[in-house]
């Protein structure tokens, strides 16, 4: 692999990971999960994210979300440093420019779908009716208007994750992370996951980084990225 498949220097990036490290310390034992990683992201992308269990997937996700911060490196999104920003400045930023999915969908179950689709709009100070209005936009966008009033339990797993969806999407976010979005699902509900994500895409202009163990599934991406052994080569 050459640098210039990783780094696309010929577009401006809307993410950019620079000599990223991190280690993680279990008793006296220390883990170097990412090692000198960089990584370009330009607007637009559908990055497909493979790589072995515990190959550090998972912790890269959390890096360019601003969930943790690097040892080493720097990561770049948008215009923001997120290395040089404090807890609450990032958490503010994260609410604006990311969206979550998970692999098993972290709904409230005490909430109904409208419910924990707008939730992610109570930090914005609008009114009642208003993030209402949107969330039912959203739930609209991934087909699940019809099922509102439900509550998690009355759905099936591939509805949840639709929820889940629309829930990431409510705050119109740039970006859009995926944590085995279809892990938990059979083939046609992943399929139908996919078909939403690959709309979010095209139609919506997200940028979408999906961490995915499956070859099918990565093909929906439009580029694919292999984690290993700290380092990453194209897929
Ligand atoms: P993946 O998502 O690819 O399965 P992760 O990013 O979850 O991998 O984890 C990478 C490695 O780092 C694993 O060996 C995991 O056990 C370890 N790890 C992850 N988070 C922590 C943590 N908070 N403390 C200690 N070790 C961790
Ligand atoms: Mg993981």
């Amino acid at each position: 692999m050459t640098n210039s498949q990783l780094a696309r220097s010929d577009v401006p990036s809307l993410i950019e990971i620079a000599g990223v490290t991190k280690r993680y310390r279990r008793g006296i034992e220390e883990l170097l999960v990412l090692d000198n990683l960089s990584l370009s992201i330009t607007e637009g992308e559908f990055i497909a994210l493979m790589g072995p269990s515990g190959s550090g997937k998972t912790t890269l996700l959390n890096l360019i979300a601003g969930i943790d911060t690097p040892d080493l490196g720097s990561v770049l999104v948008g215009n923001a440093d997120l290395g040089t920003m404090g807890e609450g400045e990032l958490a503010r930023w994260r609410a604006r420019n990311i969206g979550f999915v998970f692999q098993f969908y972290n709904l409230l179950p005490v909430l109904s779908a409208i419910e924990n689709v707008a939730l992610p709009l109570s930090l914005f100070g609008i009114s009642k009716k208003e993030r209402l209005t949107r969330a039912e936009f959203a739930l609209e966008i991934v087909g699940l208007k019809d099922r509102a009033e439900h509550f998690p339990s009355q759905l099936s797993g591939g509805q949840e994750q639709r929820v889940a969806i629309a829930r990431a999407i409510v705050t119109d976010p740039k970006i859009i992370v995926a944590d085995e979005p279809t892990g938990d699902l059979d083939r046609n509900s992943a399929k139908e996951i996919m078909e939403i994500l690959t709309r979010l895409n095209r139609e919506f202009k997200k940028t979408i980084i999906m961490v995915t163990h499956d070859q099918v599934i990565a093909e929906y991406a439009t580029r694919k990225v292999l984690l290993d052994k700290g380092q990453l080569t194209v897929g």
